[in-house]
């Protein structure tokens, strides 16, 4: 009956009214009483307790202690100084941090004399510690009035403007308890509560709404997050299983002639294991009955490409053709190029289909693709359009998915009634966590192995005032007979200023390299497609010394003899773009660097991302921290990040909580696939009533 109530629309709540509804409704998705009920603070405001050193928990709201400082000194970092003092109270002991306006604080704190601290703490290596407190003594704290503490409600300008202030919707809360008697269903299975030790539904709500103390607040945000986390997994894993079970793919039986000739025969190095795993996870996609949805992740340089054939040619032996889409023209022909070389000994019809191909070509593209008789054909957006037209397309693979959108995948999808396998192919390593509640009805294949005798590439940060050095190591790089990029930002919002920079760039360097010692490519986004692969070429063919270059050749691109990969502005660019641009080098047998260059001005992030370049050549680690920096939703794009639509989970925060759901929710769906237990019961109307409200899950179908 509960859950009835938490239907009513929120207008009828005592204190709301129809305008106000109205408001909520617009500004904060709050239609019915259920909505207001997982409207939850953002953070707590506690000043009604004084917390004990030792009592202090993770629960990231802010905290009152009294204490006195016995120690002040400053700590020199890689990133700028920092005045840490030692706090104490009779329990132990903890740090306050400043990271900014030393000098005045320092002088103006005092030791030994009690203090009333406030502000949020944060534990690290065991140790609790506040960032630039709000501090009082205790004496004149006494004197002074305290509130109670307080839950703070996201809210919108609006909202504030209209007078409905956090108290207001405190109190709307408060008059949602009075008519709903806050009793509110157990919501999760009793099992599943009693392994976590999970509080119960209503003293969770209660907590998270008017919390009696830090540690309640802490166990109800766990429940409450875990909760959340728990259903997106259901949903993900049952729609994984249901795909696997009812999605009817093209079954490729037999693994025949041209793979197990081109396995045999024509291998040109020998696989690694990671490779090996890989290909035997799609071929046993291939060969059930269900349609394949594979991601693959590897990280530059790993070897996905011939994975990507392997594949194709179990397709063309079961008498289905392929298609592979890449996002640049550049990338679409160095594929095609590669594909056919690696193929040359089979006897296979492998095409290119971009938009600079030419009208007589694509009739011939066009006929071969509809009688069948071509068998792979690789391509830019160009594969789409209405027009192409595949006789059996059995098979889609797509490099580097992140540049395409959803809807452009399911437009593939769409070319044939039963769907092509496919394989989504990603040098961005997308932490496995986010992965999985991301792309949880993706199977994921992980290429997390290099090919033999690669040497780490050196990565270092210099100043732009050190030039005249790096200038002296690529030309000593140069008499070796290595090959350089250096590469310019080019930022859509300030195109022209870039494409100034570029063009400066390259005068002034072809004035140090100057002819006919040296030789120089340029490829940018405003040459013809023609042009930038005349120019591409001549650099791959050894012709030129240096390409000077926008992010055209972010991806993909394969000059294994390009020894030095310079990035000019360095401090521009995002962690991903930085390690994938430094993909391009360390190809080859020789000892390749990476020079991030920038001026001296640096925010802390790009100091961070700087200083995480110098420090790793692992594109998962490198992840992580990007993920830290920007949080899911950049990375992810803007078109996914909306798309959980959470709460009160952080994917990034609580990954550790995400984790713990996704395993507890394979376990159940283990015991139980069809949730038909009578204690799974209640678990299984919510859940429907989730795959009801949210048909968000169709990334890739
Ligand atoms: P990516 O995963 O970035 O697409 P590629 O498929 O382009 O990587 O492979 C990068 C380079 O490594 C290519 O020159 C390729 O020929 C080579 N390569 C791939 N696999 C192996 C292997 N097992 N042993 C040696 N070289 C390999
Ligand atoms: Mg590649």
């Amino acid at each position: 009956m509960q859950n009835n109530l938490l239907e009513t629309p929120i207008e009828y709540l005592k204190g709301v009214g129809p305008q106000r509804g109205d408001l909520l409704r617009k500004e904060l998705a709050i239609h019915r009483y259920g909505d207001l009920l997982n409207l939850y603070p953002n953070r707590y405001i506690d000043r009604t307790h004084y917390y004990k050193i030792n009592q202090l928990v993770n629960s990231n709201s802010e905290v009152q202690i009294v204490g006195k400082i016995v120690h002040i000194k400053t700590v020199e970092q890689k990133r700028g100084k920092r005045l840490v003092a030692t706090f104490i109270d009779d329990t132990g002991e903890m740090e306050l941090v400043w990271f900014q306006g030393h000098k005045w604080i320092k002088e103006n704190l005092k030791i030994n004399v009690p203090y009333v601290i406030f502000g949020k703490v944060t534990s690290f290596n065991g140790l609790f510690n506040m960032a630039h407190p709000e501090m009082e003594f205790l004496e004149e704290h006494k004197a002074s009035l305290r509130s109670a503490m307080q839950p703070v409600y996201p809210s919108t300008e609006k909202l504030a403007n209209k007078n409905i202030t956090n108290k207001t919707v405190n109190k709307m809360m408060q008059q949602l308890f009075v008519e709903t008697q806050a009793l509110f269903s157990e919501t999760l299975p009793d099992s599943i509560v009693q392994e976590l030790q999970l509080i119960p539904k209503n003293a969770a709500l209660f907590n998270i709404h008017f919390p009696k103390n830090q540690e309640l607040l802490a166990k109800a945000q766990f429940r409450l997050k875990f909760e959340e986390l728990f259903y997106i997994q259901l949903q993900l894993i049952t729609k994984n299983l249901i795909r696997k079970h009812k999605i009817k793919g093209h079954p490729f039986e037999v693994v025949g002639e041209n793979f197990n000739d081109f396995y045999q025969n024509h291998l040109p190095f020998e696989l690694t294991n990671a490779q090996k795993r890989v290909i035997k996870e799609i071929r046993n996609d291939l060969g059930s009955n269900a349609q394949m949805n594979r991601l693959l992740q590897g990280d530059v340089g790993s070897g996905k490409t011939i994975v990507a054939l392997l594949a194709m040619l179990i397709a063309k032996d079961n008498g289905f053709q392929s298609c592979l889409m890449a996002p640049t023209e550049i990338l679409a022909a160095q594929h095609f190029n590669g594909l056919s070389d690696l193929a040359k000994n089979l006897n296979i019809n492998i095409k290119l289909l971009t938009g600079s191909t030419k009208t007589a070509e694509r009739r011939i593209i066009h006929e071969e693709l509809e009688n069948g008789s071509l068998d792979i054909l690789i391509g830019t957006h160009a594969i789409l359009e209405d027009k192409v037209q595949f006789h059996n397309l059995g098979l889609a693979i797509i490099d580097e998915q992140h540049r395409f959108g959803v809807e452009q995948r399911s437009k593939l999808w769409k070319k044939n009634e039963i769907p092509p396998h496919v394989l989504v192919m990603t040098a961005t390593p997308i932490p496995r966590t986010l992965a999985m509640s991301m792309y949880g009805d993706l199977d994921i294949s992980v290429i997390d192995e290099l090919p033999p005798g690669r040497k780490p590439i050196q990565t270092v940060h210099r100043y732009d005032s050190n030039r005249l050095k790096v200038w002296k190591f690529l030309k000593d790089e140069i008499a070796k007979g290595r090959q350089i990029y250096i590469v310019y930002p080019l930022i859509q919002e300030s195109e022209k200023m870039d494409y100034k920079d570029l063009m400066d760039g390259y005068e002034s360097i072809s004035r140090d390299f100057p002819l006919p010692q040296y030789s120089i490519s340029i490829v940018h986004g405003k040459m013809k497609p023609a042009d930038k692969d005349e120019e591409m070429r001549r650099f791959a063919e050894g012709k030129t010394n240096i390409m000077v270059a926008t992010t055209v050749i972010e991806v993909g691109v394969n000059v294994p003899n390009a020894s030095v990969m310079v990035i000019e502005s360095a401090e521009r660019f995002g962690l991903s773009q930085l390690h994938q641009l430094r993909g391009r080098v360390g190809r080859g047998a020789e000892q390749s660097y990476c020079i991030l260059m920038t001026g001296h001005k640096l925010s802390n992030d790009s100091k961070t991302r700087l200083e995480t370049m110098c420090a790793t050549n692992d594109g998962f680690e490198i992840a992580e921290v990007d993920l830290k920096l920007r949080g899911p939703g950049d990375i992810m794009g803007t078109q996914q990040s909306g798309v959980l639509n959470l709460h009160i989970a952080d994917l990034v925060k609580d990954r550790d909580i995400l984790q713990l759901a996704r395993h507890i929710a394979i376990k159940i769906l283990k015991e139980d696939p069809n949730m038909t237990k009578p204690e799974h019961q209640k678990m299984k109307q919510i859940f429907l009533e989730l795959s009801k409200k949210k048909n968000i899950w169709n990334y890739i179908s």
